[in-house]
């Protein structure tokens, strides 16, 4: 989709793209092609956690058991290969979980907090590694990941994510890029993220984003799709509004509540 495309659509999809609910994964889901013709899977579980499936290679993004009083089942998905923790709070981070989405050699790529919680556990398949912001790895020969930083500027809500704690997380499938933005404000070091296809940005109050700062990270970041998570009970209708004439397509997802 074009940048200039003066539209921008909304949707409350209920089921996302048909060619990957076959796969008989109980979650909303999307295919993208990447510039290697090849295709990447989304899968929108809840909250602010996500799955992609990519060439083989499965990644769990801030996989929870728990969203509110809902009990998210992943017992569909395949073990991962890679799990992503942004960073150490409940509604991210869920070691038993992590266990169990393991296999033997699964990488977990987590901020220094929740690296150190998982690496006291002994016996475990995964193996553990730090990423701080800026770090970054190459998954596979497709696949590269970088962390970013993520962290609240609003005074009085500095203490929920300080700076250098937590990640975002910005994924290169190919050349298909993918930023996840982990919880936080808007952040000068959005502007240093370029062509970005798929960004997905945490807006609930007072942790995250409000609807408004959305609107202001999406302008600069200018990912193809917008696609608001993190949302709690956020209304997102200023988000639409907001982007309407910015040929962002903005998607929206009733389970990333
Ligand atoms: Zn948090
Ligand atoms: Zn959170």
């Amino acid at each position: 989709m074009n940048h200039f495309t003066p539209i921008t659509f909304l949707l409350f999809a209920a089921l996302g793209n048909i060619s990957c609910v076959k796969a008989q994964i109980p979650f909303p889901c999307d295919t993208f092609k990447t510039p290697a013709s090849k295709t990447l899977t989304v899968y929108y579980i809840g909250h602010g956690s996500l799955a992609f499936a990519y060439d083989g290679y499965q990644i769990q993004v801030d996989p929870v058991a728990k969203n509110g009083a809902a009990n998210l089942d992943y017992s569909a998905f395949p073990k991962a290969d890679a799990i992503l923790v942004t960073h150490e709070h409940f509604d991210h981070f869920d070691p038993k979980l992590i266990g169990k989405l393991s296999k033997e050699g699964t990488s977990v790529l987590a901020n220094k907090t929740s690296a150190e919680q998982l690496a006291d556990g002994k016996n475990n398949a995964f193996v553990v590694s730090k990423m701080a912001n800026g770090d970054e790895r190459q998954l596979t020969e497709s696949i590269r990941l970088r962390a970013v930083p993520a962290y609240n500027t609003t005074p009085g809500h500095l203490k929920f994510h300080p700076k250098g704690n937590g990640n975002g997380y910005v994924l290169d499938f190919d050349g298909f890029i993918v930023y996840v933005s982990g919880d936080t404000e808007v952040v000068e070091e959005m502007s240093q993220l370029r062509k970005i296809n798929v960004a997905f940005l945490s807006t609930n109050q007072p942790y995250t984003m409000t609807p408004e700062q959305c609107v202001v990270a999406a302008k600069i970041i200018q990912p193809e799709i917008l696609i608001p998570y993190h949302l709690g009970n956020t209304k997102t209708d200023a988000i639409s509004e907001g982007l309407k004439e910015s040929g962002i397509e903005v998607r929206l997802f009733e389970v990333l509540r």
